[in-house]
């Protein structure tokens, strides 16, 4: 579970390639034994924040405290920080035993302990029995495994994970997330990850960073994330759908997501634009007199140009493109 206790902190990191800032003055505080995500687009430096963590990246300034030590100047090595790759980075002459055991290996362990260590590693993550397999002949969701075990055997005193269900085909990429969470509970141990959809933070972590503009926009559980977006960008960003913003007045608009408006009646109206089917749930577009776009919902699709009648069951109110208050 996640303590009080500040594992990772951050502190004004700037990065710079060339004239673009891709990190900007950006502050964090992860916790001990959290499972942490951070969720951006794409190009938005998700990578670079956890390369400069794990010390292969040098941040312009700003300062990196880990268990409250400054190892901003530390060489990777001496960090005791895991990063898992997107690309899982395998040896791919090494079988999967071998691969493992590398960096005890680089380490100067023992034969004895490096045994020791890579099967109870390969035992955790259920790859016992392809130990003696070529990596080239395992499967994308074995493969990222062994990538897990060979970060692990180091005993890393926090894991830093890519993009880790990107290079899994859709059937298993489920299942891995429940045993990245599964993972973190038996080796109490704190992990943060990096993915652009946000499809992958809602049921596993504690807590979620919106990255964009080079800083967090939003730090927060997914739930909240959904019905209390910080501000605009935010909202457009979580959920199927953007949040509807109706303008109020120059400073002031309203934000909705689709089940908080009821439609067939009531005095706000908008016009049909397109049809978007869900599941089992229409979603119409549309558009309101004042060019705002607003997504409504029902059980049947409806005619382009048709003008649908709502009213808000709940609402948020922005100001100067800032979350407010939420009214219900
Ligand atoms: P993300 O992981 O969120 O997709 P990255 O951290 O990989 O984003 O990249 C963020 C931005 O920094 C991108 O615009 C990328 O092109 C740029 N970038 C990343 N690494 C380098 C580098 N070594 N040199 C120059 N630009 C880089
Ligand atoms: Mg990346």
């Amino acid at each position: 579970m996640k303590t009080n206790k500040v594992k990772l902190e951050l502190k004004r990191i700037t990065k710079k390639f060339g004239k673009k800032i891709v990190i900007d003055n950006l502050n964090l505080k992860i916790y001990e034994g959290e499972l942490f995500a951070i969720l951006g687009p794409s190009g938005t430096g998700k990578s670079t924040l956890l390369r400069i963590i794990v010390g292969i990246e040098e941040p312009d300034s700003g300062q990196i405290l880990l268990d409250g030590k400054d190892i901003t100047d530390l060489p990777p090595n001496r960090r005791n920080i895991a990063m898992v790759f997107q690309s899982f980075a395998l040896y791919p002459n090494m079988d999967v035993y071998r691969n493992i055991a590398f960096p005890l290996k680089i380490a100067g362990f023992k034969k004895y302990d490096i045994e020791k260590k890579v099967n109870s590693a390969a035992k955790l993550l259920g790859i016992s029995e392809i130990l003696s397999s070529a990596v080239s002949k395992i499967s994308g969701g074995q493969k990222q495994r062994v990538a897990l075990a060979r970060a692990l055997v180091r005993e890393p005193s926090m894991f830093l994970l890519d993009e880790p269900f990107s290079n899994l085909d859709a059937r298993v990429r489920f299942t891995a997330r429940e045993e990245l969470k599964r993972l973190r509970e038996q080796l109490h141990s704190t992990f943060v990850y990096v993915t652009h959809d946000q499809r992958e933070t809602s049921n596993i972590t504690s807590r979620v960073g919106v990255l964009n503009d080079g800083k967090f926009q939003q730090i927060d559980s997914f739930e909240n994330l959904y019905n209390f977006p910080k501000n605009k960008w935010v909202g457009d960003f979580i959920g199927n759908f953007p949040m509807s913003f109706m303008k109020k007045t120059d400073s002031i608009s309203w934000g909705f997501r689709p089940e908080w408006a009821i439609a067939g009646r009531g005095n706000l109206s908008a016009k049909v634009v397109t049809n978007e089917l869900v599941g089992d749930i229409n979603y119409w577009m549309c558009e309101m007199k004042d060019g705002s776009m607003v997504v409504l919902r029902g059980d049947k699709p409806k005619e382009v140009g048709s003008i649908i009648n709502f009213k808000l069951n709940k609402y948020n109110i922005y100001k100067d493109n800032s979350f407010v208050k939420q009214i219900s």
